[in-house]
């Protein structure tokens, strides 16, 4: 069950333009930014704030790995430390903007 396109697009275009200085909650990157929906729509997430974090294009990618290994992380802080760890466990180098 996914929110029409159109809606959700206006949605996270509203949540960018409320952080006042848009950048990756991980590495601060400020191009190219992407909002993660840590509890996915089909599983009762919701549009609020609370529900997103703002990712690079790169953090998004392991962001959406960890979410499909772990449905239950919910909290950003909780994302941000388990993405940080999977890149020093990865150890390949990549995740560094
Ligand atoms: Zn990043």
């Amino acid at each position: 069950m996914m929110t029409p396109s159109g809606r959700r697009s206006r949605a996270n275009r509203a949540y960018k333009d409320s952080v006042i200085r848009p950048a990756c909650e991980v590495c601060g990157y400020n191009y190219d930014l992407t909002v993660h929906h840590m509890k996915q729509a089909c599983d009762g997430g919701s549009e609020s704030p609370a529900n997103k974090i703002l990712l690079c294009r790169n953090h998004h990618g392991i962001a959406d790995r960890l979410s499909r290994e772990d449905k239950r992380i919910w909290s950003r802080k909780r994302m941000v430390h388990l993405i940080r760890t999977w890149e020093r466990s990865a150890g390949q180098g990549q995740g560094v903007a």
